[in-house]
């Protein structure tokens, strides 16, 4: 039987590999088989992408924001319909467990809901009379044809972080998903055009750094969100920043969960064994790092291993499992070298977890739960991303020496405290150098109305992606002075100074 391709999406229809593209593979994470391939776009097929979608853009730039809306709609409706089977998509290609890949769905959902209001976000503002028959009004127009990098971690959220306001806002978009997990892109391609969008006004070029590169330099591409490691968005940002496009890049995580002394450690352990693990670590907001303060470390380590102990670990298609594999083995094998190096380097290893397998899927990418605790700051396991189920612990003896610690990490994403003490929460809000902040909230991935992105090396660019900074991103600005007097009133005359307001 020929092997199945996974292709493109060009101008409203599926656009097969040629015969002689260059593919990646694509492996089931539970039983490491490949069971297919991914086409790797040439610049040739992204230019066709972006040709159709600079075409459509200029009927849906100009479209009503009621027909709009009503794509976004209808596209909600199918959506909803067919979580289920993008979730299973998510699971065959990435791993995560059915539950999880159907959360990701709903947040991916929460953003179309927002795009579907977008009618309230794009009004304009008028300021009448600034002068004598003069008025003001500053309206926001879309960019044109927009560019979506996405990562293998959130294969259908992410993208939908992006394109939803995108298109809401009239703009027409391409997307490059990982070519990890390539297919979820296909499914909401399908969906969007049943729901009635114009052909060309969303595209999806599946592939590596070539088609990556492609857009990055082409000059009919007006934006580019990216979201994916620290290395990658720092080269995104510098290369499309300097070809003179807007970007937004967001990177990596390092996530520090404080707990203070006074805590409901079972809360806290509870939260921090959810947020250590869910996904099996690969989440940018995952929290990789606690940073337990004052005498409650020993207690908080006990519990937090106590319930890592017990997580059950299967193939995401399981019902039974919370945790499903890692992406590839070569990521496994690369998360399972910072345990095996965690005790040279200096930390405690509490639970180990590299000698773990599936019974009947002997061939997944399977790590079990590793909890390292009084890791020092120079330790590998902590200074990376790991991006995998390791829980690095450390101790600080007081709030300040914790707050300095989680400061001095070059990644900003997110952060959490834990506490029973509503100043110490108020202080850690405003001191913690993060751009996402939870109070007894592990994950404070934002609601779709409000804006997600860190600071420092977990986001280049000055929007954070959907909320209202999606819409601005999204749209230019542009302000109309506009003068009506009174025709009564006669000409105003000839005046060579500078246009003042009286
Ligand atoms: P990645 O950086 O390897 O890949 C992201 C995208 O960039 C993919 O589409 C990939 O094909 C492309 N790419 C990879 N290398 C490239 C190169 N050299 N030049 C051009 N394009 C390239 O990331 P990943 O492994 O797919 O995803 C995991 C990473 O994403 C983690 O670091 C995680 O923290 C991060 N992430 C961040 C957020 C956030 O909101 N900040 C959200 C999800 C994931």
């Amino acid at each position: 039987m020929a092997e199945t391709i996974v292709g493109h999406w060009i101008g409203g229809k599926p656009v097969a590999a040629s015969s002689a593209a260059r593919t990646g593979p694509l492996t089931d994470p539970a039983t490491g088989r490949v069971t297919g391939r991914v086409a790797f776009a040439e610049v040739a097929e992204v230019d066709a992408a972006v040709a159709t979608a600079k075409e459509a853009y200029g009927s849906w730039g100009t479209s009503s924001l009621a027909q709009r809306t009503s794509v976004l709609f209808a596209f909600r409706a199918l959506l909803d319909a067919h979580r289920d089977q993008l979730a299973a998509l998510i699971t065959a290609e990435h791993g995560k467990v059915h539950s999880d890949a159907l959360g990701e769905v709903a947040r991916g959902l929460e953003i179309v809901e927002l795009a579907c209001g977008i009618t309230t976000q794009l009004k304009g503002e008028l300021s009448t009379q600034v002068s004598s028959g003069v008025d003001v009004a500053a309206i926001r127009q879309p960019l044109g044809v927009v560019a979506g990098i996405t990562p293998f971690n959130f294969p259908a959220m992410v993208p939908m972080w992006m394109f939803p306001m995108a298109i809401a806002c009239g703009n027409t978009f391409v997307l490059k998903p990982s070519e990890k997990d390539p297919s979820p892109s296909l499914l909401l391609a399908e969906l969007l055009d049943r729901a009635g969008l114009p052909g060309g006004v969303f595209n999806v070029v599946q592939g590596d750094r070539v088609a990556v590169d492609r857009l990055l330099e082409h000059p009919d591409v007006a934006a580019v969100s990216f979201v994916g490691s620290t290395p990658v968005a720092r080269h995104i940002h510098a290369t499309a920043s300097s070809n003179g496009k807007r970007v937004q890049a967001l990177g990596g995580a390092k996530n520090h969960m404080m707990v203070l002394p006074d805590a409901d450690l079972d809360a806290a352990a509870d939260a921090a064994v959810s947020a250590a693990y869910g996904s099996a670590g690969e989440r940018c907001m995952a929290v990789s790092a606690v940073v337990a303060v004052g005498a409650s470390g020993d207690q908080l380590v006990a519990k937090i291993k106590e319930r890592a102990a017990k997580v059950r670990i299967g193939p995401g298609t399981d019902p039974d499992s919370e945790m499903g594999p890692l992406i590839t083995a070569a990521h496994r094998d690369k998360v399972a070298g910072y345990v095996r190096d965690a005790a040279a380097q200096g930390s405690e290893v509490v639970l180990d977890g590299r000698d773990f397998t599936v019974e009947g899927h002997e061939g997944g990418h399977w790590l079990g739960l590793s909890l390292l605790d009084r890791v020092p700051v120079t330790a590998d396991a902590y200074r990376d991303e790991i991006f995998g189920p390791v829980l690095c612990v450390l101790r600080a003896e007081t709030y300040e020496e914790g707050l300095a610690l989680i400061n001095s990490s070059p990644y900003g994403n997110g952060s959490a405290i834990f506490t029973r003490d509503g100043a110490a929460a108020r202080r850690f809000q405003l001191e913690v150098h993060t751009g996402m902040v939870g109070v007894n909230v592990p994950i404070p991935v934002p609601v779709g109305y409000h804006s997600f992105g860190g600071w420092k090396d977990s986001l280049f660019g000055d929007h954070h992606v959907y909320g209202n900074d999606g819409t601005h991103f999204y749209t230019r600005g542009k302000v109309v002075t506009t003068r009506w007097g009174d025709p009564a009133a006669g000409a105003v005359g000839v005046d060579l100074g500078f246009p003042r307001h009286e």
